[in-house]
């Protein structure tokens, strides 16, 4: 028997961004692999083994997704959002290349609905120009990196979406990011605090950025900082396309 591997994102939150994709794989399924909150959002049913695990095993959760996949059955390994953001699907290639045996394994990636889009289409068009994605979370990267590309995507006036802005563990990381972008000359740009988007919880704020405070995140916000020419326009907060 063949077994294969679908790396799944599960969307924001809402069911209704789960992609009939990904909930066609779900229900092919024979195992679930992932981290708890996230194998919890999957409907149990018989002939479907679940395996929660913690946070920060990506590697170690990879690994055995592979095994499993390798023994024969269909694995589908879920993040939230889209797999390949800050996700899953990197730490599955990377347990790969490892196990050139397990190179041929069919495998395929399906993307979902990133936090930073349904973030972006809550509060209007805030991502309508150019912009970058950063993950505030230096449990990866060192914090002096986090912090040049800060600057530099100031300076080059990127709308920046930014994931994992804080968490109880570094609480610290998101008071110096809003230091560093006030030093940067983006006081007066227009920050989105968009917390548990497409859930009953959903919340979100819009203040400058030099009111901005760091408790206005957690773990479940994603901040988007607009660029310079981003303005209101009666609730909403957009982008124009042209910029000279
Ligand atoms: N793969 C995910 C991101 C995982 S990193 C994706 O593509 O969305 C986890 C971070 O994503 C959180 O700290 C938060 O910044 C953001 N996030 C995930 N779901 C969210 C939601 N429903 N609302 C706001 N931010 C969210």
């Amino acid at each position: 028997m063949t077994g294969t591997l679908t790396i799944a994102g599960l969307g924001p939150g809402d069911e209704a961004l789960v992609t009939p994709e990904v909930s066609a794989a779900l229900a092919m399924a024979t195992d679930i692999v992932g981290y708890a909150p996230y194998v919890t959002r999957v409907q149990p049913r018989d002939g479907l083994t679940l395996h929660p695990s913690d946070n920060r095993v990506e590697l170690q959760r990879a690994g055995e997704a592979l095994r499993l996949a390798a023994e024969g059955k269909h694995v589908v390994v879920v993040s939230s959002g889209d797999p390949g953001v800050f996700a899953m699907a990197s730490a599955v290639f990377e347990a790969l290349e490892s196990v050139p045996q397990w190179h041929d394994l069919p495998i395929r990636v399906l993307p979902g609905v990133t936090a930073m889009l349904a973030a972006a289409a809550s509060a209007g068009a805030p991502l309508g120009h150019d912009f970058c994605a950063i993950n505030l979370s230096d449990n990866l990267k060192p914090w002096p990196l986090i912090e040049q590309r800060l600057r530099l995507a100031a300076e080059a006036d990127f709308a920046i979406a930014m994931y994992n802005p804080r968490s109880a563990s570094r609480p610290e990381g998101f008071a110096r990011t809003l230091e560093i972008l006030k030093e940067a000359g983006c006081g007066e740009r227009i920050v989105i605090f968009a917390r548990a988007v497409s859930t009953p919880e959903q919340r979100i704020e819009t203040v400058e950025l030099r009111a901005a405070k760091p408790e206005m995140a957690d773990m479940r916000t994603l901040v988007i900082v607009c660029n310079s020419a981003t303005r209101r326009v009666g609730r909403w907060v957009y982008a124009p396309r042209q910029v000279r």
